[in-house]
């Protein structure tokens, strides 16, 4: 089968000798952006509670949250496979190192959890927790998320980030001088934001040493800052048409190394007020491929000198493209 990105999923499959599945969770955990230690309120397409399995109910124990968990997958799922306890809701790197060594060896301690992803802000990874980290990738699979959404400081000024393009550059130097797999997270469509911004977003991305990237549509949950602008009229958001569009072009300059976790954001449920696309993710996911198929291209093909000869990659060529994950698998 023809392949034309370099997805988590293979990567999942090449790393692992089971079928692994991310397990969200909530520790409880805040957000220097929301709480005024960094800035009041947050991003302002945050509506992070709608990432809690704890939503609505009182806050439950990393321990049962992994039990629950695993059980609901395994119902839905008919399968006794293994799971990656995702830290998810919030800043998960935003603690004393010891409660946080304590949360994260709850989550390990269940003998089907076989690796952590942890989902962070750069400016939320002093030195001590980066200590802990790499203890903790010696023990286990281990793949840190960190947010950025744009490269450009107006972006992430005008969507009150609380940090700049610099600090996550310093983030991802410290990270990757100790090896740690790093993801990043970025936004299409945010306000005042144009094809070229996104695109030298993603060239900036494809120059720096990061394993992976989420990629994502501006969504605005019914709680965050920008539901109201969205509802006076003020923000226009990208059809799906265009947003296949520009998923292509940024594939197509980001290294065909780089590992794709993610295609698309929250697509519907009673929590998103728009955009209302009336697809299912897997009919996104054709779409996209369909869009490639008709360009001729794949992921990397205007990604520097590398890039050359890319044309339609097929299995062998994107299985060369998946870099080996280092951690050693949790026995
Ligand atoms: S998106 Fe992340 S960094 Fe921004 S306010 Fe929400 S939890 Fe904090």
């Amino acid at each position: 089968m023809r392949r034309y990105y370099n997805a988590y999923s293979h990567a999942l499959k090449s790393r692992f000798p089971w079928k692994v599945y991310k397990l969200p969770l909530d520790a409880g955990f805040n957000c220097p952006n929301r709480d005024g230690r960094v800035a009041f309120g947050g991003c302002t397409f945050c509506s992070n509670a709608s990432f809690s399995p704890n939503s609505g109910g009182p806050l439950k124990s990393v321990r049962e949250q992994v039990a629950e968990g695993i059980a609901v997958y395994r119902k839905r799922r008919f399968g006794g496979e293994k799971f990656i306890a995702y830290f998810q809701a919030f800043s998960n790197t935003d603690a004393p190192v010891d409660r946080l060594a304590a949360l994260y060896d709850e989550a390990l301690s269940h003998p089907d959890v076989v690796g952590l992803a942890i989902a962070t802000r750069p400016d939320c990874l002093p030195e001590p927790v980066l200590d802990l980290l790499s203890r903790l990738q010696k023990r286990t699979a281990l793949f840190l998320e960190v947010g950025l959404q744009s490269s450009h400081d107006e972006t992430l000024r005008r969507v009150n980030r609380g940090h700049t393009f610099a600090e996550f550059a310093d983030a991802v130097g410290r990270i990757k001088r100790r090896e740690l797999y790093l993801s990043t997270h970025l936004i299409l469509g945010l306000p005042g934001e144009d094809r070229s911004m996104m695109l030298e977003t993603a060239a900036r991305i494809a120059r720096m040493p990061i394993d992976a990237v989420k990629l994502t549509h501006l969504y605005i949950p019914r709680q965050a800052p920008l539901a109201q602008a969205f509802r006076r009229g003020e923000l226009s958001l990208l059809t799906l048409p265009d947003y296949i569009q520009l998923v292509c072009d940024i594939l197509e300059r980001l290294p065909e190394r780089l590992i794709i976790e993610r295609l698309m954001g929250e697509l519907d449920g009673e929590d998103i007020l728009a955009p209302r696309w009336g697809k299912h993710k897997g009919e996104i996911l054709e779409i996209i491929e369909a869009e490639f198929a008709r360009r001729g291209t794949c992921q990397g093909i205007l990604f520097g000198e590398s890039a050359q000869g890319a044309i339609g990659c097929d299995d062998a060529q994107v299985q060369r493209c998946i870099p080996p994950i280092t951690a050693p698998i949790k026995s």
